[in-house]
């Protein structure tokens, strides 16, 4: 068989034929082409948040995980101090690279089965007025719970604090609108719900707060404000830029369009998450999370309670199937995440969750129940 498996993770993710193609082509960094499309895509996501009037967006070579790395080393000055809502994995890794970034941080822990809360934050606030920033994950991918992102950014608007968003796994699915809130830096990457290529981030920074970025940075690679004062000048990336990615996005964004831009996005994924769960509860099996909460980009499964589950044999049964699934990031309790974003739609997510029922039978596994 030489057709691709299908990606069923929160990046990599499964890209159309259309998109791939955009890569057949090298460009050169000086090229007035290349520049141009450079341009159309930082216009492109300008809009798709609505920043025009507000914002910049700086795109970053790199994973996305560069590009938060970058936005707090940019956006925060070195004497800052930055307030982490927690609620999981991501979370814990944004508080690790604030750290190393050498900036003060605070953590306020939550359930990672739960969104953080705007009234906790409100209180922490309160109680240290040296928090300078606040930084959140809009949909934590770790478990697949949704935060609320407008509610925090009001109580950081009404305390006067910074804000910085990870909305890696959000950006393009769920609505994000920079007229309806506030935010001083928002993060997000080719390889999501754009549906383009790993390989770039970009993070949109307030036009108010630009300026105060420069020098902020102790970082040459990672100093957004000089990457974007570069790019004004020159219409070109400082260093190598990922050309193919930077083609390959702009395909993605095309199509995006497309369909119908964010809601329609947000409506396939939605049914894909419906389609999923509903043929996973009828194999047995639970997801971790409760629906008020669910995002509709990747879901957690409760393991199943049989003894003879494995989750190698089981990631190995359904890859065989043609379907990638991704292992579990909870340290609590045994899962495995499924995710629905990516160019695919309910077809293919009902022939996952037969995959998925087949690879049971395969292991002698009577149903996905847990434990
Ligand atoms: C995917 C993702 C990232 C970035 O991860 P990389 O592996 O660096 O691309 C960061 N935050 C969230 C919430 C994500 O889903």
């Amino acid at each position: 068989m030489d057709r691709d498996n299908i990606l069923l993770t929160p990046g990599p993710l499964t890209t159309t034929l259309r998109t791939k193609l955009a890569m057949l082509r090298d460009w050169g960094s000086w090229d007035t082409s290349f520049n141009e499309l450079t341009a159309r895509v930082r216009k492109s996501l300008l809009a798709i948040v609505h920043g025009e009037e507000t914002h910049v967006v700086v795109p970053l070579q790199g994973s996305g995980t560069f590009s938060v790395e970058a936005a707090v080393a940019t956006v925060v000055p070195r004497d800052g101090h930055v307030l982490v809502l927690d609620n999981g994995a991501y979370c814990k890794r944004a508080a690790k690279l604030t750290g190393m970034m050498g900036r003060r941080c605070t953590v306020v822990s939550f359930g990672d089965d739960e969104p953080v809360s705007p009234a906790a934050l409100s209180e922490k606030l309160k109680e240290d007025a040296s928090i300078t920033h606040v930084l959140m994950i809009h949909c934590e991918t770790g478990a697949g719970v949704l935060n609320p992102l407008q509610e925090v950014s009001e109580v950081c608007a009404a305390q006067g604090k910074g804000l910085i968003v990870d909305a890696m796994s959000s950006f393009a699915a769920l609505p994000i609108d920079a007229r309806r809130m506030k935010f001083d830096a928002l993060v997000a990457a080719s390889g999501k719900c754009l549906e383009g290529v790993p390989g770039m981030g970009f993070v949109f920074i307030r036009k108010a707060v630009l300026d105060s970025c420069a020098g902020n940075s102790q970082s040459l690679a990672m100093d957004l404000h000089d990457q974007y004062v570069y790019m004004e000048k020159t219409g070109q990336w400082r260093f190598t830029p990922p050309t193919h990615v930077v083609a390959a996005l702009a395909e993605a964004i095309a199509q995006f369009e497309a369909e119908g831009g964010q809601p329609a996005r947000l409506a396939r994924y939605a049914d894909n998450c419906v389609a999923l769960v509903n043929g996973m509860a009828e194999l047995g099996f639970r997801p971790f999370l409760d629906p008020s909460v669910q995002a509709p980009i990747i879901v957690t499964f409760h393991a199943p309670g049989d003894t003879k589950y494995d989750f190698r044999k089981f990631y190995e049964g359904a890859r065989a199937r043609g379907f990638v699934l991704y292992p579990g990031k909870l340290t609590q309790v045994e899962t495995f995440r499924v995710g629905c974003i990516g160019a695919i739609g309910r077809n293919e997510m009902e022939q996952a969750v037969r995959a998925v029922g087949l690879t049971l039978k395969d292991l002698g596994i009577a149903s996905g129940e847990p434990a």
